[in-house]
């Protein structure tokens, strides 16, 4: 079975190496031969949107998927009706506009942060007497990683956000006074069986995953995620993995955003359960039965952001393994992660304080 990935980031080059042992090959459509899927399958090389280069990878390939989430979704629609694409075109478009996300979450009653679009500035302002401050103003597209949003704290910062961000279709969100964030991934396949991996809780820093810990155990947070993401596999009778990212506020969810995709916070889960996202959104879209998503002991995964620390001294924490993704070194690139599975939770917190440790003394 040859799979043709859009994106050879290090989700597709996950994707790839988990896929080999169930016989599949990949096909990958990215601008850069260098690029990390590229170092583990066939590439055609070309843009994302160029309608050319997709048709190409349609023609080496039985079947489609992604691993970035910004490609046009009438050219996705226009792939589909050659080839079986998964996850579907429609959950893709949802996820590409967070104004369609949020009016997703208020049809399906999934609690959000109150929300205004904002096209003018008189709409800021309108939107910031409905929602008070602080708030955050983000783009509704191409928004990934913190990029494209700013907080508003005072009135003073609304003039500054219009300037900055005004030229592009907005949505005011009320500003989140979490206690933590959480998420939940989990898979769907072909025949529609579902699994669901436990909760992982996930620090950021300036907007990017900085590291996550897995499992968070909540019973009944973790009951609530999983009908939530129960919710969106029906509606968009979906194939593949599917993550919800949430804010805990009074012990409560309050989603974010969905990624119709695999996602950075279940990487752990290739060396912290028995199934990683990685084979089981292969396993889903190929129709294939789902593996167990039961965690083996608790896991930590720390992103290498910007530059690699040694491998030598990573490999010296108890319980590491190493992801180096092959990418050249750039402020604020993902270039790797290091994962640790211990059988205590105590073990695992003293082994994440010593790497994040290591990896700050690098930055
Ligand atoms: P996003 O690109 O929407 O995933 O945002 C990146 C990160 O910014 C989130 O994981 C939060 O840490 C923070 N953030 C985004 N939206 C809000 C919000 N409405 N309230 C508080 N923090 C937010």
């Amino acid at each position: 079975m040859r799979i043709g990935i859009i994106g050879a980031g290090q989700l597709g080059r996950m994707l790839a190496l988990a896929g080999y042992p169930l016989g599949s090959r990949f096909h990958f459509l990215d601008r850069s031969a260098e690029a990390p899927g590229a170092q583990v399958g066939e590439i055609v090389l070309g843009a994302f949107d160029d309608p050319q280069r997709l048709a190409e990878l349609a023609q080496q390939v039985e079947l489609i998927t992604f691993d970035v989430e910004n490609v046009p979704a009438d050219l996705l629609n226009e792939i589909a009706a050659q080839r079986p694409f998964l996850p579907p075109v429609n959950a893709l478009a949802t996820a590409q506009d967070r104004l369609a996300e949020k009016q997703l979450f208020d049809s399906l009653g999934i609690a959000t942060p109150q929300w205004h679009a904002v096209d003018s500035l008189a709409e800021l302002e309108t939107g910031i007497g409905a929602i008070g401050l602080p708030a955050v103003l983000k783009t509704r597209r191409l928004g990934y990683d913190g990029r494209g949003q700013m907080v508003l704290r005072e009135p003073a910062d609304i003039q500054t956000a219009w300037e900055k961000l005004g030229s592009w279709p907005l949505i005011l969100e009320q500003f989140m006074p979490f206690e933590r964030e959480v998420s939940i991934i989990g898979a769907r396949s072909t025949g529609g069986e579902t699994v669901y991996y436990p909760l992982s809780e996930n620090t950021h820093q300036d907007g990017i995953l900085h590291y996550c810990t897995a499992p968070y155990i909540d019973q009944a947070m973790q009951a609530t995620a999983e009908s939530y993401l129960a919710q969106l596999f029906e509606k968009f009778d979906y194939a593949g993995v599917l993550t919800i990212e949430f804010f805990v506020v009074d012990g409560q969810l309050v989603a974010n955003e969905i990624a119709p995709r695999v996602h950075n916070s279940g990487h752990w889960t290739i060396e912290g359960a028995r199934t990683s996202q990685f084979e089981n959104h292969i396993r889903a879209i190929r129709g294939l039965p789902l593996g167990s998503t039961t965690p083996i002991g608790h896991s930590a995964m720390v992103n290498f952001i910007g530059q690699l620390p040694p491998l030598e001294t990573v490999l010296a924490i108890r319980g590491a393994k190493y992801h180096d993704y092959g990418k050249s070194p750039r402020p604020l690139r993902k270039l790797g992660h290091c994962t640790i599975t211990t059988s205590d939770a105590g073990d695992r917190d003293s082994s994440l304080q010593r790497l994040l440790q290591l990896v700050h003394a690098g930055s």
